[in-house]
């Protein structure tokens, strides 16, 4: 995102909008700026100002004039008043930036579906996740925060030398390189989005291995990192995972349970 120079007479109301804190005034040149390496291209303060078309000269000498007279002249604290915010066109691979940060824009032109697929919230249709298995999510990232793809792949790496198998659909895994290292492409490793998922299938005896390097790796990247673990049950209704989360240090909690009113699309389900 690109902030006009000629145009921005530094309201700062922008400032509050960005959730990465990317836009703030400088003194030097009276102009709002955005740093653009914390920038997740997330479009919020393009779409979430409303917009005037004041002449911007204008609106900079009523405000020198009032400041020198000690009161302020400031427009309504939801506008840009001189339409300052410019999107830019952007390129790859800077392009990643936005399919993973702003919800509204479709991702055909990078192959990627968004931030994560259905998860296992549709399973009892899809059989993703079978009886035996543990289907994990893993989000880096949260608004004020972000997270670098860099970071993700170091838990990548460690979660692919323990075995685990990366869903295909998924926008993180369609950047691999090599999904059976866990390697994210070069070219990539340093953008920053609002958040990404990462999502595996493991057995469900694996499970306190995972949990362990997710731990271990989230003490060392610069980001925060949330987990969610998922099973089917058995036909008794039984959920073999809870004890193992329990034996973990996590508490259990049936957050979700799907009734499988669909249609079922594997035969492995059926
Ligand atoms: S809202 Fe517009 S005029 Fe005000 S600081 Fe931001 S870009 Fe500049
Ligand atoms: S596009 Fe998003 S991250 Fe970038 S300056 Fe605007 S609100 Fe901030």
């Amino acid at each position: 995102m690109q902030i006009s120079q000629y145009r921005c007479v530094a309201c700062g109301n922008c400032i509050p909008v960005c959730p990465m804190g990317a836009i703030y005034i400088d003194p030097a040149v009276g102009r709002a700026q955005v740093n653009q390496d914390e920038c997740v291209e997330c479009f919020t303060c393009f779409r979430g100002m409303s917009k005037e078309h004041l002449f911007p000269p204008m609106v900079r000498a009523i405000r020198r004039v009032a400041k020198a007279f000690r009161f302020r002249f400031d427009p309504e604290p939801d506008i840009c008043p001189t339409d300052a915010i410019l999107p830019t066109e952007l390129q790859w691979p800077r392009i990643v930036r936005r399919a993973f940060s702003d919800p509204q824009v479709p991702h055909e032109s990078t192959g990627i579906h968004g931030r994560g697929t259905a998860e296992v919230k549709t399973n009892d249709v899809t059989g993703r996740v079978k009886e035996g298995e543990a289907g994990f999510v893993i989000e880096f990232g949260r608004p004020g925060v972000g997270a670098r793809f860099r970071d993700i792949q170091k838990m990548t790496e460690r979660l692919a030398a323990a075995g685990a198998e990366f869903e295909k659909n998924n926008p993180v895994t369609s950047l691999m390189t090599d999904p059976a290292k866990g390697l994210i492409r070069e070219d990539i490793l340093d953008e920053k989005v609002l958040s990404a998922i990462v999502e595996i299938k493991v057995g469900l005896e694996q499970v306190p291995a995972i949990l362990q390097i997710v731990r271990s790796v989230s003490r060392e990247i610069d980001t925060v990192v949330a987990v969610g673990v998922s099973t089917r049950c058995d036909a008794g209704g039984e959920d073999p995972l809870a004890r193992l989360l329990e034996a973990e240090g996590y508490p259990a909690y049936r957050g979700k349970t799907n009734l499988g009113l669909g249609r079922a699309t594997q035969q492995a389900v059926l």
